[in-house]
């Protein structure tokens, strides 16, 4: 519990923020890939092609260093491992909190916006921290996602809308024309985040393309 308030009173004083890069969701690493690979190369060689139930019962077991780092599936391991990289920026691998110059609190999550690991971060470092936490982070979606995501939404609404299909309507040859527009207004919106007028004209150029 000391630990804890230690934790709580360095948070209150942290003020300089250096960026931390986490990547941390890879469920194979190259030596299981070739492990993987060798004996679908086997199968191939019999003279037929590999199905899911080979891969299922296939072993990622091999000599050497394994470097994987979870044991999820790489769609989902991110949420989980998003819990444990709060854990880990505040407590080190024994479970002992980490001294000032290591210790680090979020304050900008800057990630993917189409899964829950930064919120599950965020609200991992505020049930660790208390209220002193509260408000500090903030989740700021990446621009690669941000752009992916508006492509995306474009054929959901196609698919799910019948009136946006037709010749004249959002063929795909219209949807990566919008699209382009688009990217190009969010990226130069990208180096003014949080700017209020930068805003404004991002949506209002936004809104004239759509
Ligand atoms: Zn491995």
């Amino acid at each position: 519990m000391n630990a804890i308030n230690d934790l709580r009173l360095l948070s209150k004083n942290i003020s300089v923020l250096n960026p931390c890069y986490n990547k941390s969701n890879q469920n194979k690493c190259i030596n299981c890939t070739l492990a993987l690979f060798r004996q679908c190369r086997t199968v191939w060689h019999g003279g037929r092609d590999v199905t899911i139930e080979d891969l299922a019962a296939m072993s990622l077991d091999h000599p050497g260093r394994c470097y994987c780092t979870s044991n999820y599936s790489s769609a989902s391991a991110e949420e989980f491992q998003a819990t444990k990289a709060a854990e880990r920026l505040l407590f080190d691998k024994n479970g002992m909190p980490r001294s000032a110059d290591t210790c680090t609190v979020m304050s900008q999550v800057i990630a993917d916006n189409d899964t829950r690991g930064p919120k599950n971060a965020i609200k991992r470092q505020n049930s660790i921290l208390g209220n002193v936490a509260d408000g500090i982070a903030e989740h700021f979606p990446d621009l690669g996602h941000v752009i992916k995501n508006s492509s995306n939404e474009f054929f959901t609404t196609r698919d799910k809308d019948p009136s946006f299909k037709g010749k004249q309507c959002l063929t795909n040859e219209k949807i990566k024309s919008i699209h382009s527009d688009i990217s190009h207004t969010k990226k130069g919106y990208c180096d003014y985040v949080g700017m209020e007028n930068e805003r404004t004209k991002c949506f209002r150029q936004l809104n004239c393309i759509v």
